[in-house]
């Protein structure tokens, strides 16, 4: 790519523009504290403990928020094992359907009141919430009340049984979406929950604490805790927990595999990654850059199965660049609550630091950094989209997850390179192929290590289909019939 290249994007950039398309943010009416949810009911944290929860798209503090503490931590984790013992355990399957199926509906109904609220919280375009978390998020309950009462003929036995009390901790990326994957298959399998979400993050998962109430749903069977990576630590050390479910980063991952084992708590792990999104030379262009820009600038780049390492064939590089640059001048970065907007706020102060950090290690080791011409806002957490191209498999920003708008662009010249180069990372959780072939696609997905693999397009999620990781990915499997496997033991 040279700088003619990048001159002729600039002066094709549209010069007519948007005119702004604010959703209404008085659809949501934030409390100005929030308590954690036990028992069925909020109170405030046994010390008194708060912090705050900031929109980072403005740094304007939305609400403040308890943080639990070991006395709550207890109090949760007895209300959830009451429940579990005297309601929730032996109640029919297809009893416990029924709540599923109005958190559900429940959830489809306040639908637009979520979606604004997970973009003020988390910084993310209306666009994603409205049309991915939320309605995933609802899936995701549909499809697991479905199973409830069918858990004998899913394969695990005849008379498979739930575990108990489950300790689920959960990230900031898609908090209402994680909070779904996590409370769903556990409850229809007739555990009850403890959830633990992100610092940053909490509100969602308190309004989805609100519709548990909203369904009726009895007392204990799901308590959210808020509160900081020390309250996540304390939950799945805590004594009474038989199942310790948590998607974050690699490192707490290893933190709390050591702190489970020994235990007898079953341990799901969902972690993070590094995946490649390979291009072939018989790949459609067209729709191989719209699944590039979605494989990495969805979500900002905030998502662990991001095709964060493109990988493309030395062949079609050159235009396959040209054409990427082309269509990142033409996303827009800006207000998250914009309905045109594409590209929204980083979620976190420290996590534009280490998005910021990491670019920096791209440019001192020798790969070369473009981003669109882009105007970022003054206040809150922003970071343009990035292409890094020249990247070398040793450069960190081809090794680590950068969690952020920033693609690493690598070539290859042969499928075997191509695998070689997709497999050399210590995780293992996704992978895109692009190509024509029907054969290729198969030849490839035989040989990648990651647990999910798109042909021809990326970032695709139903309820029914498993998901999970490789080696420093995590293990165990979330969604579908595998991700009941998880809360029952045969
Ligand atoms: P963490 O793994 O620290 O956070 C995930 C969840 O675990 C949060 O609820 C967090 O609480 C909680 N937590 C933190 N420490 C502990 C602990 N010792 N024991 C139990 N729970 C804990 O991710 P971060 O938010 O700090 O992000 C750091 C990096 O991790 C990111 O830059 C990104 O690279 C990666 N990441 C990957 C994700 C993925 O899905 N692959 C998701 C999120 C992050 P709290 O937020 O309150 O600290």
């Amino acid at each position: 790519m040279g700088s003619g290249t990048t001159a002729e994007v600039a002066t094709s950039t549209p010069a007519w523009e948007y005119a702004p398309a604010p959703e209404s943010r008085d659809i949501v009416s934030i409390a100005g504290e929030y308590g954690l949810f036990v028992d069925g009911e909020f109170r405030q944290a046994a010390d008194g403990g708060t912090f705050a929860t900031v929109n980072p798209a403005t740094e304007e503090t939305l609400a403040v928020v308890a943080e639990a503490g070991p006395a709550d931590i207890a109090a949760a984790v007895a209300a959830a094992r009451r429940a579990y013992e005297q309601v929730w355990s032996p109640m029919p399957g297809a009893e416990r359907a029924k709540y599923l199926y109005r958190i559900a509906r429940v959830l489809q109904e306040r639908a637009r009141e979520f979606a604004v609220l997970e973009s003020l919280d988390n910084g993310k375009p209306i666009r994603e919430s409205r049309d991915v978390d939320v309605p995933l998020a609802a899936a995701h309950f549909f499809y697991y009340a479905g199973w409830a009462d069918k858990l004998e003929h899913a394969g695990f036995g005849p008379d498979p049984r739930p575990l108990g009390v489950a300790a689920q901790v959960i990230p900031w990326n898609f908090p209402l979406l994680m909070a779904a994957w996590k409370l769903a298959p556990a409850l229809a399998a007739g555990n009850t929950c403890v959830l633990k979400p992100a610092e940053t993050t909490p509100l969602t998962a308190l309004l989805l604490a609100e519709v548990c109430q909203q369904a009726g749903l009895p007392d204990g069977v799901v308590n959210v805790l808020t509160g900081a990576g020390e309250t996540g630590a304390a939950l799945v050390q805590q004594r009474g927990v038989d199942k310790i479910a948590f998607t974050g980063s690699t490192e707490v991952g290893k933190q709390i595999a050591t702190t489970a084992a020994g235990t007898g708590a079953k341990l799901t792990l969902e972690l993070g990654g590094k995946a490649a999104n390979i291009v072939f030379d018989d790949a459609p262009v067209e729709q191989a850059i719209e699944g590039i820009v979605n494989g990495i600038f969805f979500n900002q780049g905030h998502v662990c199965c991001a095709g964060s390492r493109l990988l493309v064939q030395e062949s079609v590089a050159e235009i396959v660049i040209e054409r990427l640059q082309r269509r990142l001048a033409t996303l827009r970065l800006g207000d998250p609550l914009d309905k045109n907007t594409d590209v929204g706020a980083i979620n976190s102060r420290q996590q534009l630091d280490k998005i910021t950090e990491l670019a920096a290690a791209g440019d001192a080791e020798g790969a070369q950094r473009w981003s669109p011409p882009c105007e970022l806002p003054d206040k809150g957490f922003w970071f343009a989209p990035t292409l890094f191209t020249g990247v070398s498999q040793s450069h960190r920003i081809a090794r680590e997850e950068i969690f952020g708008p920033v693609l690493s662009v690598l070539t290859f010249r042969t499928p075997d390179e191509a695998v070689a180069k997709a497999n050399n990372t210590p995780y293992g959780l996704s992978a895109g192929i692009w190509t024509d072939k029907g054969s290729r696609i198969l030849w490839m997905a035989q040989r990648l290590r990651a647990g999910v693999i798109w042909a021809n397009t990326y970032n695709r999620f139903d309820p029914a289909s498993p998901f999970g990781g490789y080696q420093e990915s995590g293990y165990g499997r979330e969604g579908g019939r595998h991700g009941l496997a998880a809360y029952l033991s045969a």
